[in-house]
């Protein structure tokens, strides 16, 4: 296996890296991230570059890059915005790779153009109050109505909401709704009846929360998404109906290599600026990387960064190759994100009390950070879903 990645692969992250120091200056992030939401027209840039259809197959209007490629530009719009990285991160990883595996011919040439073209960014609902951790719980319910579905429900923390035409949204189809796969003789199971279906954000019946109050990611909107006898045709369920959880589970293995590359860059972005600040800061009568105590938190924070790469390499190569990464994809998530909380942690200790202050950036990056343990799967359901292989090995 050669998880590291090949010239072409560099050098679109690196065209993404050089748009991203050109397009998005710290003070327009700044400004950004007061308003509490993304920029339209960076949105846009996103879709003329491709980066938003980047796994999109080149069949459908994509670019048909690898996840590999995808797991670097994560890693510098991570870097340069994690806010940013999130939305990208959704939207062309779960949504428009959910679509492009499980989506008809017909879903895939109506959704996938709104998903790659910079008008929006996609949302993956499947959230609630009393289902987090435990998903399969959700509480949402899908009735067939006429020729199409009434939906009904309330999902919590759906990032890009704001922006989406459409949200993957996950509901139960009552047992005895017809067409429910369910194998003849077998005892229920908590995910029986979960079906995806594709909610356009204007169909009627659905409207969103407010946009919560969050510590970190303040540009990344993030609202509940409220279905109220919701309507949508029956052209709305993605795969088969009573089989969306498995949808739910691969398009989070697939998010979680994104949570995984944007924890490399904000870990990666808070080490270059602590060394920055470490070079010039001067106290004792010596700059600070000339105590040794400062120069080995670097080094340690940034092997931690350069094993999460690998780990997160790993599980995209296995993932490009067809091959099982739901491990490799906890693992890498895990581990990344983790890595982000020291090497965020240790950072703004560099910076001392100025690291305290809003006019570095590095404050931001610390809040970012906290975010990457929780969703897409906390660390403790990570080590779950790593246990549960090892166990059944
Ligand atoms: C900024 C943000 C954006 C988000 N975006 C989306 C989105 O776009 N779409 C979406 O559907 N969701 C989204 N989420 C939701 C996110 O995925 C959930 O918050 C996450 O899965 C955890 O669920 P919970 O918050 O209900 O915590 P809970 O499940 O209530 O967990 C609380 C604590 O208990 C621990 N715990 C739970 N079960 C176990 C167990 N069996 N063993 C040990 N410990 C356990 C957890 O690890 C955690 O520490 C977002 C969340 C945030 C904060």
């Amino acid at each position: 296996m050669r998880p590291e990645a090949g010239q072409t692969e560099r050098e679109l992250a690196g065209a993404v890296r050089d748009w991203a120091s050109r397009a998005l200056p710290g003070p327009r992030i700044a400004a950004s991230e007061s308003e509490g939401a993304l920029p339209a027209d960076v949105i846009h840039d996103l879709g003329e570059l491709g980066v938003l259809g980047m796994g999109v197959p080149e069949s459908d209007g994509g670019l048909g890059a690898s996840t590999v490629v995808f797991a670097l530009v994560l890693e510098e719009l991570g870097a340069a915005w994690p806010s940013l990285a999130i939305g990208v991160s959704v939207n062309s990883g779960i949504v428009a790779g959910s679509i492009v595996r499980h989506g008809t011919p017909a879903q895939r040439a109506r959704w996938l153009p709104r998903l790659m073209d910079g008008s929006g960014l996609g949302a993956f609902a499947l959230t609630e109050a009393s289902s987090g951790s435990d998903a399969a719980s959700l509480r949402a319910t899908a009735r067939r109505d006429g020729d199409g579905w009434v939906l009904n429900g309330r999902k919590h923390f759906i990032t890009n909401a704001k922006y989406a035409p459409l949200a993957i949204t996950f509901a139960r189809v009552g047992a005895a709704e017809e067409g429910v796969a369910t194998r003849p003789g077998a005892p229920p199971t908590a995910h029986a009846g979960i079906t995806a279906f594709i909610v356009p954000t204007d169909a009627p019946g659905v409207s969103l929360g407010p946009s919560d109050h969050k510590m970190g990611l303040l540009a990344s909107d993030t609202s509940a998404l409220v279905l109220e006898d919701a309507r949508v045709g029956s052209d709305a369920v993605l795969g088969e109906v009573g089989r969306g959880f498995g949808i739910a589970l691969a398009g989070l293995d697939g998010g979680r290599i994104g949570v995984a590359a944007q924890s490399i860059g904000i870990a990666r972005a808070a080490i270059e600026r602590a060394v920055r600040y470490a070079r010039e800061r001067r106290q004792f009568g010596k700059t600070l990387v000339e105590f040794e105590a400062i120069r080995f938190s670097l080094a340690r924070a940034r092997t931690e960064v350069d094993a999460a790469r690998m780990l997160a390499l790993r599980a995209a190569w296995l993932r490009d190759r067809g091959c099982p990464f739901t491990r490799e994809a906890s693992m890498a998530k895990l581990f990344a994100s983790e890595a982000a909380q020291r090497a965020t942690y240790q950072a703004l200790q560099v910076f001392g009390g100025y690291g305290y202050m809003r006019e570095y950036e590095v404050e931001r990056y610390a809040r970012d950070a906290r975010v990457t343990t929780l969703y897409e799967g906390t660390s403790e359901v990570q080590r779950m879903v790593i246990a549960r292989s090892l166990v059944a090995a």
